[in-house]
């Protein structure tokens, strides 16, 4: 691990505005603030487009939360504002793919022909987030660079998409050049307030040796090059610091998520048990060779997940790490490789915009999906209770499963420099109720470190990433608190 930064570094430029007590508000990390969270009694859900219930706005007037890191005493004190009742916006769900790849880098697509098809497949926002590199100024490739990709026709399709005079050509040197739209005119092009908007994106490429690790910053401002790191560990939390570093210069959110962990075996569930500064990571990514399924020797992501949260809240006293789906696409034009439209994010934001999209993020308010459509995900701090709904669609089944990790099955293990991914106990992670049906409910008793759902339904993925997918959903873990209660004997 690199350097410790500041307590203000590592909280949010911009405090999340938890309306909803969803996973963030968890943390007991001061005694001060323990009566606040033992205080009302909402009853807080969350329904697709409708608008907050009279419980919830109850309990925005009189939640308050903190965030804080037990190692470093790091504390967020996220305040719920004092709204007065009924001042509680409508909260929607929007829905989006936070990594994207372009002609800019190595995509074989026009940003506006990307763009384009996000915005009239149902999604809301979109992160074109190419390899180190922003979409901005002038940039000209070679005409046929989409073709040598794969795309078929690409530049007659573009031209029968935005027009002749929408594509801008020349020759250079006897070659034939097409200029790349820049960001700005792609948003011109494109966007439409409250339907559909693009965030400034960057999938910031770096390695460690050969091991590659990669990580997207949406709503970047500035370019992050690859910071580079002494470990693994190192590089994951030197680009984070760097990253962090620019949202304190902005003052505005931008959101590091790291990307497929498994692509290369470059990050392990330890490393990012481990790396305290992480928060997000790709449950889910649509590209067919980041081995989310794992092998025998390294953990699929699902189990990947309940490995680094075990470790995160019992052993290293920080929170868990929260999910995304992304599709990582590349190819445009069919085919099995990483094409759109296998992976998103359901956020649910006041509005639709960069900052209160990340806000809602940050607080734990969305999920991630492969196809399946949640009405209702909602946290009951009192009952202690995780509720989701599912919206069903006909003739396909659903099973919920609620996974977490016992406190018991947690306390004792020695985590050692020689630990691997595959020594640790089977009972971390474990399914601790099976619903089958539409919606379920599940309550986190004081014995369980963390519970999460995942929805499982019958109907095969349209376009899947591998060979048997079937539509799921992830919601993020929910019931944990820091420091953990002590372990009962
Ligand atoms: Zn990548
Ligand atoms: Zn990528």
């Amino acid at each position: 691990m690199g350097p410790v930064n500041s307590a203000v570094l590592r909280a949010p430029a911009i405090a999340p505005p938890l309306r909803v007590a969803f996973p963030l508000r968890q943390i007991q990390g001061d005694t001060s603030v323990k009566p606040s969270l033992l205080g009302p009694a909402p009853s807080i859900s969350a329904r697709h487009s409708k608008a907050p219930t009279r419980e919830a706005r109850n309990a925005a007037v009189n939640w308050k939360c903190c965030l804080a890191s037990s190692l470093l005493v790091v504390l967020l004190l996220a305040s719920l504002a004092p709204a007065a009742r009924g001042q509680e916006t409508d909260r929607t769900w929007y829905r989006g793919n936070l990594h994207t790849h372009s002609l800019w880098s190595d995509g074989n697509d026009f940003p506006e022909m990307i763009a384009d098809w996000y915005k009239s497949n149902g999604y809301h926002f979109l992160g074109l987030s190419d390899h180190n590199i922003l979409s901005r100024g002038e940039r000209w490739i070679a005409a046929d660079t989409p073709q040598k990709r794969g795309a078929i026709q690409g530049i007659e399709r573009y031209q029968a998409r935005f027009g002749a005079d929408g594509v801008e050509t020349r020759e250079v040197d006897g070659v034939a050049q097409v200029r790349l739209k820049n960001l700005d005119e792609v948003r011109g092009l494109l966007e439409e307030p409250g339907q559909f908007i693009l965030i400034e994106s960057e999938e910031i490429t770096d390695s460690f040796e050969n091991l590659p690790i990669h990580i997207n910053a949406t709503n970047i401002g500035e370019l992050v090059r690859p910071q580079g790191g002494s470990s693994v560990r190192d590089t994951i939390d030197a680009n984070l610091r760097a990253v962090e570093a620019q949202r304190i210069k902005l003052g505005r959110p931008i959101l590091p998520h790291l990307n497929h962990p498994n692509f290369g075996w470059g990050v392990s569930a330890l490393d990012l048990a481990a790396v305290e500064r992480e928060r997000f990571f790709e449950i889910f990514n649509g590209h067919p060779s980041v081995r989310q399924l794992g092998d025998d020797t390294h953990p699929s992501l699902e189990r990947f997940w309940d490995i680094a949260n075990t470790l995160r809240l019992s052993h290293y006293k920080t929170a868990p790490l929260m999910g995304l789906a992304t599709d990582d696409s590349h190819h445009y034009f069919g085919g099995q490789g990483p094409t759109p439209g296998r992976g998103w994010v359901q956020v649910r934001a006041e509005a639709l915009d960069p900052t209160k999209l990340l806000e809602a993020m940050e607080a734990g308010d969305f999920y991630a999906s492969t196809g399946v459509t949640l009405r209702e995900v909602s946290w009951d701090p009192v009952k202690a209770e995780v509720r989701i709904e599912i919206a069903p669609e006909e003739g396909v089944t659903y099973e919920i499963q609620f996974i977490g990790t016992r406190r018991l099955d947690a306390a004792g293990f020695e985590l050692t420099e020689e630990t691997t991914p595959t020594d640790l106990p089977e009972t971390w992670g474990a399914v601790l109720e099976t619903v089958t049906g539409t919606e379920g409910s599940f309550i986190v008793r004081d014995e369980f470190l963390y519970v999460r759902a995942v929805v499982i339904s019958s109907k095969p993925h349209p376009n899947p990433a591998w060979s048997g997918q079937v539509e799921q959903a992830w919601t993020q873990p929910m019931g944990w608190r820091l420091p953990i209660p002590a372990t009962p004997e």
